[in-house]
């Protein structure tokens, strides 16, 4: 797999204006480094025409936003100023590629206790430049870690927290270390949930199948378009519990994130994948995404908005 992620650009909005990423610094004694009480969201910038493309920023707010009131961090922002923090740094910026924005929110007290009240927390964003974070151009091997994934009930799993991502940490490092791409994670009924960073469906007897939302994985965004995608294009697809049996048999896997945005894997702990080649359905789904990208799908006016770079 190609390491293609690279350091933070110049610039990162931090204690509420623009400042250079060397400076936004906090102390190491801080309660988000101390026990990673963070919440994270991740958007794709496009650079499209000599303006930045936003995919779906309304609902990276609104799920960053869930994660605050669902950890009851005291931390408040509206819509129309997170966007202007975003365009405030992708002008510092002035990217020249494609691009990732990290907002994240934390909090830099030195209070010594695991707790979320009297702690106060604030937002930082960063950016970073990136081409394709998983390699898009082959199929993906997977292998099915031996790292379960957290049930709701212990920390949620609807919210992009810091802390949370040690066990994407494990999984992802695991499947690395074994010589796989990337993992993916059972929950605690021993039914396949999603991978380390990304979610995952299966074509089996010509259907799609999802877990459902209520299953211990993360609700993505890119998930959630692609079931758009599938709905309005009339391809079937069931939520419904997947064993390790049917991912074996299925005639294609696929995973999306805003980092991988749609892969499909060639197989799982060695066993190949349908023909080992991209299915018709990932093509379909992916060509859909590259058009509402491009700005040539009805979609488009919904989920894209753009940003000047200058
Ligand atoms: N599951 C996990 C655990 C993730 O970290 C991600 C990446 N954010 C996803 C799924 C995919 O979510 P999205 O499409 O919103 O990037």
């Amino acid at each position: 797999m190609k390491d293609r992620i690279k350091t933070m650009m110049d610039y990162a909005y931090f204690e509420g204006k623009i400042t250079p990423s060397v400076e936004s610094k906090i102390s190491i004694a801080s309660h988000s480094i101390q026990y990673g009480s963070t919440c994270f969201g991740g958007m794709r910038g496009y650079l499209r025409e000599g303006k930045a493309r936003l995919f779906r920023i309304e609902d990276h707010f609104e799920r960053l936003m869930n994660a605050v009131k669902i950890f009851g961090m005291d931390f408040k922002m509206t819509f129309e100023e997170f966007k202007k923090a975003v365009s405030e740094l992708i002008l510092a910026n002035k990217p020249a590629t494609d691009f990732y924005i990290r907002p994240f929110i934390y909090s830099d007290d030195e209070d010594l206790t695991p707790k979320f009240v009297g702690i106060s927390f604030k937002i930082a964003l960063y950016m970073i430049p990136l081409g394709d974070y998983l390699d898009t151009s082959r199929g993906l091997r997977l292998m099915v870690s031996s790292w379960q994934k957290f049930p709701d009930a212990s920390i949620s799993t609807k919210a992009k927290a810091g802390g949370s991502y040690l066990n994407s940490s494990l999984a992802r490092s695991e499947a690395i270390r074994c010589g796989y791409d990337e993992a993916l994670v059972m929950d605690q009924n021993w039914s396949i949930v999603e991978g380390s960073a990304e979610n995952f469906f299966i074509v089996y007897r010509g259907e799609m199948i999802m877990p459902s939302i209520g299953s211990s994985m993360l609700e993505g965004i890119t998930m959630r378009t692609v079931v758009e995608i599938c709905k309005e294009e009339n391809i079937s697809i069931r939520f419904e519990k997947i064993d390790r049996s049917m991912v074996y048999t299925a005639d294609e896997i696929l995973l999306t994130g805003t980092g991988a945005q749609i892969l499909f894997a060639d197989s799982v702990d060695d066993r190949v994948i349908g023909d080992g080649k991209m299915g018709e359905v990932c093509q379909r789904l992916r060509n859909i995404y590259t058009a509402i990208i491009e700005k040539k799908h009805p979609k488009s006016k919904l989920w894209i908005s753009e940003y000047e770079v200058c």
